[in-house]
């Protein structure tokens, strides 16, 4: 597959743009190569500047749950754009979206926009600071809450002590307050209150990881910790900027039967555009200004266009979407599976509504510790044989995939599939070597 001209296009943006990206993962470091520039999308499929096309499971990260380009968010968007673009005033828009969001989303009674999951995940733990009085939170290991200082923090030497920062720039004060737990590790969780008796505000979590690789929760461990962030006076917050209307319209929690104090939203509610949010129990959400005292402000918060985007979006997705995408998605990590059984190569498969993801390790994987024994060498040249196939896989083992509305059931035994070749291609089956 020729890309030359994203290959150029890399150089030209390396000169003006730090690494020739905006946003970290997408220079392809963990998998090497030159990244695809995209040119346009439509459907399932990316166009990259050379002219080559690519079943997308990437999806913008997530957001694109419609497809792209999808018709009724393409002209909610000129119809939106055609009246103005941002006022700084409040619209009818945001009440309209904050509406979709508080009726599908059970344990959210009000919800506040901003442009972005990163805000969102400040401004929650911001306000449960501001709620309970105290300063320190529970993160755990290998779950992504956004670029904003309190949450880019690594496990201390031992997991009960203070976090370290993993970014230059991080304050070491900062750190401090960032307590670093395994993920599925409620006893950790419990050890971490225990050692640090009323000063923690809040537990924040990815319900269902999707930023180690996909990772679900054991059996239990969201209640426990519901349960524990209740009995020691903590908030628990769900991030759910990744599964909201993701992997159900109420997200995680509509699943699981389990509700946050705080649940924090971005992605699909912005439909393609920048947007994030953050809800919750009316008692709480009150205690942001102008009623309350802990402060948030956004000049480009419940944006106009992204409240449209949103809208259109959320109104193409009923439950029997997401049980048609689960079942799609269940198709994909199961062909895999067999694929990779076939072909010798170890792994481990997850989905849930329309995320999956699959590591190159024996399961089952639970934590980031699991999520590490991957084989990232393999992944990367199977990333590059599906490329060069025409599938465009996250550059990275330790990323969820998506998919859309606009995703067949075709392309999904096309995929598995062009798994299947491409394994063969890497790695002869060890009857195959035999048998010749
Ligand atoms: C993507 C993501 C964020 C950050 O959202 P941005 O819009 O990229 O700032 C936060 N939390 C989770 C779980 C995410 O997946």
């Amino acid at each position: 597959m020729n890309r030359q001209r994203s290959e150029a296009a890399f150089a030209a943006a390396k000169r003006v743009i730090p690494g020739g990206v905006n946003s970290t993962v997408r220079a392809f470091r963990a998998v090497g190569g030159t990244p695809v520039f995209v040119r346009e999308a439509h459907g399932a499929y990316l166009v990259d500047v050379d002219g080559n096309r690519y079943l997308d499971y990437v999806l913008s990260w997530g957001p694109m749950i419609a497809g792209h380009a999808h018709p009724a968010v393409v002209e909610a968007l000129h119809r939106a754009a055609e009246r103005g673009t941002s006022y700084g005033t409040p619209t009818e828009y945001e009440t309209e979206l904050a509406d979709v969001i508080v009726e599908a989303v059970p344990s959210v009674d009000k919800v506040r926009f901003c442009s972005s999951g990163t805000e969102a995940t400040a401004n929650a733990i911001r306000l449960a600071r501001g709620y309970t009085g105290r300063e320190k939170f529970i993160k755990f290991e290998g779950c992504y809450h956004g670029s904003a200082d309190p949450f880019l923090i690594a496990a201390g030497s031992s997991a009960l002590t203070m976090g370290v920062p993993n970014s230059l720039g991080v304050p070491a004060a900062t750190a401090q307050d960032t307590l670093i737990v395994p993920y599925n590790d409620a006893a950790a969780v419990r050890a971490a209150f225990e050692h640090n008796p009323g000063e923690i505000a809040a537990v924040i979590v990815e319900p269902y990881v999707g930023n180690m690789g996909m990772v679900l929760p054991l059996p239990g461990f969201l209640h426990a910790l519901r349960t524990m962030t209740r009995e020691y006076g903590a908030l628990l917050i769900f991030d759910e900027v990744m599964t909201g209307f993701r992997v159900a319209r109420g997200g995680v929690q509509a699943r699981e039967g389990v509700l946050p104090d705080l649940t924090t939203l971005g992605k699909v509610i912005g439909g393609g555009l920048p947007v994030g949010a953050f809800g919750g129990r009316a008692e709480i959400m009150d205690r942001l200004t102008p009623d309350g005292q802990v402060f948030q402000a956004g000049t480009l918060s419940g944006n106009p266009l992204a409240m449209a985007a949103g809208l259109a979006t959320l109104r193409l997705l009923g439950d029997d979407t997401f049980l048609q995408l689960e079942r799609l998605g269940q198709r994909l990590v199961d062909g895999m599976a067999e694929v990779f059984t076939g072909r010798g190569v170890p792994h481990t498969v997850a989905a849930a509504g329309s995320m999956f993801g699959f590591f190159f390790a024996d399961g089952p994987v639970t934590d980031l510790a699991g999520a590490k024994r991957s084989d990232t060498a393999l992944y990367g040249r199977f990333f590059h044989a599906m490329l060069d196939r025409g599938f465009y896989f996250a550059p990275s083992q330790f990323e969820a995939a998506f998919l859309s509305l606009a995703h067949t059931e075709a392309e999904i035994d096309r995929t598995v599939e062009a798994a299947d070749d491409a394994l063969a291609a890497l790695r002869p089956a060890q009857d195959d070597v035999v048998c010749r």
